[in-house]
């Protein structure tokens, strides 16, 4: 691995670096998943497309910069640093929109992806149902041919800020007489359609922007399929892979969570000592997120020389959703129980950040099932 960054990264980080000085917002802006706070983050968005920093990794045809991965990580670094703010839209732009380059047509990339860039577009995603979950082979909604249309019914949910977003991409039963991972299709459903409603789903923190979906009688025109009828399940696949694996959570995010715990470790010094495991606690969330950022470098060389991220993608995901859920328990133990009665602002931060770090382990396909896949896929274990 080579741990020297070239002349043009080094220029390439200066650049975002200027940039990002000059634009992030000055005051933080209010909860993503509230109304007025998700309009901001909007046009937080517009803003970063208009930079040309909202898809860094995407053709410059398409709105990005044809970033490589490296490149990435160093903007990701730089992100975080300047305290900017959450993105909004990471449905579109690290999950669908990879999809779409790789599945759409020429058409489709056209139509959706600089929309998605600008967050014109907001997308939710709609793979859960309350009977398909984990196992989500057993998805049951329906997609009926009808002509040059597909006609939606039935149900998802735990969408995320579907509340707020426009469109939705999807999978659908398309063949009645299938089963399991077979004869699905990957639908794009604009949520403003005859037939929806979008019925929102109180989160741990009392917000409302998570959603249940439901379909009755809802016509979408076929063009708004990725890839062929009944392939559904290999592009979700696709776009499951790049959840898992690298993009959702960049290790910037979590060197910044370690930097705020070592200082908060060191304000309230006197009462952490009290208990030596603390400290422990805030070493091992700091060496976690340092190693993260290392394996991290090591994936992105090793995707440089042509290889894959295959099952080890699990692996990923519950090493950053344990280590998320580490950095927040160890602040809330320094803080102590008084945390919760204060409205002083980083104690509010920290906890908002402890009941979100509690969802990291379900989401994206929950931390027991990512075992199964490692003990089946990676290690080669007989199914459970
Ligand atoms: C914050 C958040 C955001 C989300 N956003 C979205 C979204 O935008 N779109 C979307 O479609 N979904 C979303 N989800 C849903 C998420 O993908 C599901 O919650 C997850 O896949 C688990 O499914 P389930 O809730 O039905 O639980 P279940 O599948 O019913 O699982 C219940 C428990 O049983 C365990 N379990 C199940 N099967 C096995 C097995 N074979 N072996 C061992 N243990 C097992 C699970 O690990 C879990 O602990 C989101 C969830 C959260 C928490």
């Amino acid at each position: 691995m080579d741990l020297q960054f070239t002349a043009a990264q080094r220029a390439f980080r200066a650049e975002a670096r200027a940039w990002l000085r000059e634009h992030v917002p000055a005051t933080p802006l209010a909860s993503y998943d509230t109304r007025a706070g998700f309009e901001q983050h909007r046009a937080w968005e517009a803003t970063l497309a208009a930079g040309r920093y909202s898809a860094v990794t995407w053709p410059t045809e398409l709105g990005g910069r044809g970033a490589d991965l490296i490149e990435w990580l160093i903007f990701e670094e730089e992100y975080s640093a300047a305290d900017a703010p959450l993105r909004v839209n990471q449905n579109g732009i690290l999950l669908l929109g990879p999809t779409l380059m790789e599945f759409g047509s020429a058409e489709q990339k056209a139509r959706f992806l600089p929309r998605m860039a600008r967050c014109d577009d907001m997308w939710a995603q709609g793979w859960s149902e309350p009977n398909a979950g984990s196992d989500m082979a057993a998805i049951t909604s329906r997609a009926r041919l009808d002509g040059e249309h597909y006609v939606l019914n039935g149900q998802k949910t735990w969408s995320t800020r579907a509340l707020f977003a426009n469109w939705l991409f999807g999978l659908f039963r398309s063949d009645p007489a299938s089963s399991r991972h077979h004869g699905l299709s990957y639908l794009l459903v604009p949520l403003d359609a005859p037939g929806i409603t979008v019925r929102p789903i109180k989160a741990l923190n009392g917000t409302l922007a998570f959603a249940e979906v439901f379909f009755d009688e809802v016509r979408v025109p076929l063009a708004n399929r990725i890839g062929e009828a009944g392939q559904g399940w290999q592009v979700a696949m696709a776009t499951a892979g790049f959840e898992r694996g690298l993009l959702l959570r960049s290790p910037a995010r979590f060197q910044r969570s370690a930097a705020r715990l070592v200082a908060l470790y060191r304000r309230h010094r006197e009462q952490a000592e009290r208990d030596p495991s603390i400290r422990d606690a805030v070493l091992k969330a700091w060496m976690d997120a340092e190693a993260y950022n290392l394996g991290s470098y090591h994936t992105v060389g090793r995707l440089a020389r042509g290889e894959r991220v295959g099952a080890e993608a699990s692996a990923n995901k519950i090493f950053w959703s344990e280590l998320d859920l580490l950095l927040h328990e160890t602040a809330l133990r320094i803080l102590g129980s008084r945390a919760e009665l204060t409205d002083d602002a980083e104690a509010q931060d920290w906890i908002e950040g402890f009941l979100f770090a509690q969802a990291g382990p379900i989401y994206a396909g929950t931390n027991e099932i990512q075992r199964n896949i490692i003990a089946e896929r990676v290690l080669g274990l007989p199914k459970g």
